[in-house]
């Protein structure tokens, strides 16, 4: 179990969901001797394998369910995971870090604290890498299992040969902090067994003597003044208030600016009238920045393989590779119906899906009702063009030597825009001056006290890769900087 915490303060510290970034902070905080109230709106689950994201779909009691727009005009239904772990619960457990490129301009934006070689001492705390466990890079004992898988597997060894035969840099190490290429994808699982934050670090957070307050769904930030004193919560439909030194945001990309937004805290316009209005910082539920995401569909000759993943590869084809502006290529090694479905004797097309890494339109976050989450993609036509030349790569991928024997039939037209689900951005960090900024480098909120952010909202956009790694270092990274203060 791990040895005792340091002994309990009497600051208590109150976080507000406990998902990908919420549950490692609470262990962190609460080695570190404060006294951590967790709560979370969802409630206890037994996470689906780590090959599906079956359990992520809208309209579940695991999920939370929003109205959306990818780009003006096209309407799309999108969810997040609720409950203890969050979308950690019921992604598709790729695990990858952001690109030190990443880092670099995150840390222009909002402070020496993000840059990699900051941030490199957490992103080696929060994993235990399978692989690479003498790497100086890599973290052997921390709680997250990282593998990658499909070193053996014919398709995945076919893709990896068709893209370096395409002029991609081998990347054996995607972790590694190396040049962008293509390689096997680390994963938060171990082989099927998924490995959602809930699961790796509840020995920690059960040693850190955490309260963890499951069913439990903030409504408001309660302030006097300026300075937040608590949260309003509802459990089992009764209101309650629970009193805090400090109030921490961890809600995820998309709640947590709602929170502010019913709390008072935005441009006034956009906040809940029913809230009194404590603040305006105009940058709540802006910029919102996510990956467009568009499929290419393709039939495998033979029996897909039994890898206990869904996706094994991906290319990080940098900007002026593939296209003007980074994209990405994912290899599933799973017909798309059993992903989706949790069936796993689903047959039909697999996809290679293609992503704009690095996107410059942003979109927004609202209380609602119509569209509360619109992406605003591809506003810019470098996005299309890239997009465009990306599919053209992918479509020529499948169509390789390489792959020929692998693959039956590929679709002549490549699927509608999609959305990868990488939200961030949404109360970005940046200096007080900054009027899109909500908060300084260690998540405190501008103008308030004792409110702070700790999750992907904070990010100054989107990394040129999945967000689930982020999201987990940004727990892990506010906790080393609250330590600090
Ligand atoms: C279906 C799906 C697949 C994905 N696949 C991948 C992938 O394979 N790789 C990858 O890198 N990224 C992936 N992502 C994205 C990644 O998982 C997320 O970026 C990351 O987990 C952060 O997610 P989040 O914003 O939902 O916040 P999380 O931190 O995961 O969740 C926030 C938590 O707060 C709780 N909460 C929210 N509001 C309140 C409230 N008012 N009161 C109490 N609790 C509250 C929620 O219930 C939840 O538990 C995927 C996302 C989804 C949805």
């Amino acid at each position: 179990m791990g040895r005792r915490a340091a002994p309990v303060t009497s600051r208590r510290v109150v976080i507000v969901g406990a998902g990908a970034s919420g549950i490692p902070l609470a262990a962190r905080l609460g080695a570190q001797g404060d006294h951590v109230v967790l709560l979370e709106a969802g409630t206890a689950h037994m996470p689906d394998a780590a090959w599906t994201v079956r359990g992520g779909m809208p309209d579940l009691p695991s999920t939370w369910t929003y109205d959306a727009e990818l780009v003006p005009g096209r309407p799309w239904r999108i969810a997040r995971g609720r409950m203890p772990g969050g979308s950690t619960a019921v992604n598709g457990a790729v695990f990858q870090r952001p690109h030190p490129d990443d880092f670099a301009s995150w840390a222009a934006t909002a402070g020496a604290p993000w840059s990699y070689e900051a941030c490199l001492p957490a992103l080696r705390r929060l994993e235990s890498d399978r692989d690479f466990p003498d790497a100086p890079v890599h973290g052997r004992s921390g709680p997250v299992p990282v593998q990658r898988t499909g070193a053996d597997d014919p398709l995945t060894r076919a893709f990896l040969a068709a893209v370096v035969a395409a002029g991609a840099v081998r990347e054996a190490d995607k972790n590694g902090g190396g040049p962008s290429g293509v390689g096997l994808v680390p994963r938060n699982a171990v082989g099927a067994d998924r490995w959602s934050v809930d699961r790796a670090y509840a020995p920690l957070l059960a040693a850190a003597s955490v309260e963890v307050r499951p069913g439990a769904t903030a409504q408001r930030i309660r302030f006097q003044g300026r300075r937040a004193v608590g949260v309003d919560v509802v459990v089992d439909g009764i209101h309650e208030f629970v009193a805090a030194d400090e109030v921490v945001l961890c809600a995820g990309a998309i709640e947590t600016p709602r929170l502010l937004l019913r709390s008072g805290v935005g441009d006034a316009a956009a906040c809940d009238p029913a809230a009194a209005h404590v603040l305006a910082r105009r940058g709540v539920g802006r910029n919102l920045s996510d990956h467009a995401a568009i499929d290419v569909s393709w039939r495998l000759r033979g029996t897909p393989p039994a890898l206990g993943a869904a996706w094994t590869a991906a290319w990080n084809a940098p900007a002026g590779t593939v296209a003007g502006l980074g994209v990405e290529m994912l290899l599933a090694v799973l017909p798309t119906a059993a992903i989706l479905t949790g069936d796993a004797t689903a047959t039909g097309a697999l996809d290679l899906r293609v992503t704009l890494a690095e996107p410059l339109s942003r979109g927004a976050v609202t209380l609602g009702p119509a569209s509360m989450v619109r992406y605003g993609y591809l506003s810019h036509d470098i996005e299309r063009a890239a997009l465009r030349a990306a599919v053209r790569a992918a479509d020529g991928i499948l169509r390789s030597s390489e792959m020929a024997d692998l693959v039956a039939w590929v679709a002549p037209e490549p699927g509608p825009l999609g959305t990868a689900l990488h939200s961030c951005g949404t109360a970005r960090m940046g200096a007080a001056e900054d009027p899109d900024a909500v908060a300084d480098a260690h998540g405190r909120v501008h103008d308030t006290e004792n409110l702070r952010i700790a999750d992907a909202s904070l990010l100054p956009h989107v990394p040129s890769r999945g967000t689930a790694l982020a999201a987990v270092l940004i727990g892990e990274r506010i906790a080393e900087l609250m330590a600090a203060e």
